[in-house]
């Protein structure tokens, strides 16, 4: 064998291995057999005092709302997990993750995903990958008027969630909300929103049975806001007023729930 052929050999070993660990991850996330296992790990945004002092407060408990949001959600499903994840807060990072390309080619986007991944494999420390994982990424930014931040973003390969944050008491019940709309997309979910930030009718709606033009007071959590009297845009105050509709049921891979119940003769 030619060294030229034997170098093919081995790329194409590493990219099947590549693909074997991305599938063995996705089942093992996706499974619902297990409480999902999720790594939250704070990083100062914009280097400020407020976001400082937040990290420093920081509890594992504080996610416990996305907990209960999922345990609750799930087990409409059929799901009977309890917890429904379990939350590791790790030490604050100093390092950033690398942005997403500006212009969205798709190139790039291929690029960046893969820096990411990489990023996300050196930050463990670890030689194996943590396969199954869930690890999030929250930068915590002092909130400016006027001045939106960044969009968060989840990654089903690699489940991987970079979630822009405010550093403010007051938004926690919000920003986990945010978390828990990334947590999904790593498990496959899709947004539900239109290019205006509006819930696309009917996935998009808690109550998707009800005709469009009711006013909502609850959001579907991949459409992340509700539509209040007038046709308002609302984000509900907290994941109590969120709910997993059917078909964010179908791509988190909820079916199995019901295969479960059935099987087990529950
Ligand atoms: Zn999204």
């Amino acid at each position: 064998m030619t060294f030229r052929r034997f170098r093919i050999l081995i790329l194409l070993g590493l990219l099947a291995a590549a693909l074997g660990l991305t599938w063995l991850e996705q089942t093992m996330a996706r499974g619902w057999r297990a409480p999902l296992v999720v790594y939250v790990t704070p990083i100062n945004g914009d280097g400020s005092a407020l976001a400082n002092a937040t990290i420093h407060a920081l509890q594992a408990e504080d996610f416990s709302g996305i907990n209960a949001f999922i345990e609750r959600e799930t087990t409409r499903y059929g799901v009977k997990l309890s917890p429904a994840m379990r939350v590791t807060l790790k030490p604050e990072l100093k390092a950033h993750p690398p942005a997403p390309p500006r212009d969205g080619s798709v190139l790039k986007t291929i690029f960046w995903s893969l820096k990411l991944r990489w990023w996300v494999y050196q930050q463990s420390g670890q030689l194996l990958p943590q396969l199954g994982t869930i690890k999030l990424y929250v930068l915590y930014y002092a909130p400016q008027d006027g001045i939106a931040l960044q969009h968060s973003l989840g990654l089903q390969k690699g489940l991987i969630g970079v979630v822009h944050a405010y550093a403010d008491p007051g938004q926690s019940e919000q920003n986990n909300i945010v978390i828990a709309h990334e947590l999904l997309h790593t498990l496959g979910a899709t947004d539900k929103y239109d290019a205006e930030g509006k819930p696309v009718y009917p996935q998009g709606y808690a109550d998707s049975a009800s005709p469009q033009s009711v006013p909502r007071t609850e959001a579907e959590i991949m459409a992340g806001r509700y539509l209040a009297v007038n046709g308002r845009a609302v984000m509900p105050p907290s994941l109590e007023r969120c709910v997993i509709g059917a078909q964010t049921a179908h791509e988190i891979n909820l079916d199995e729930g019901f295969r479960q119940q059935f099987a087990s003769g529950r």
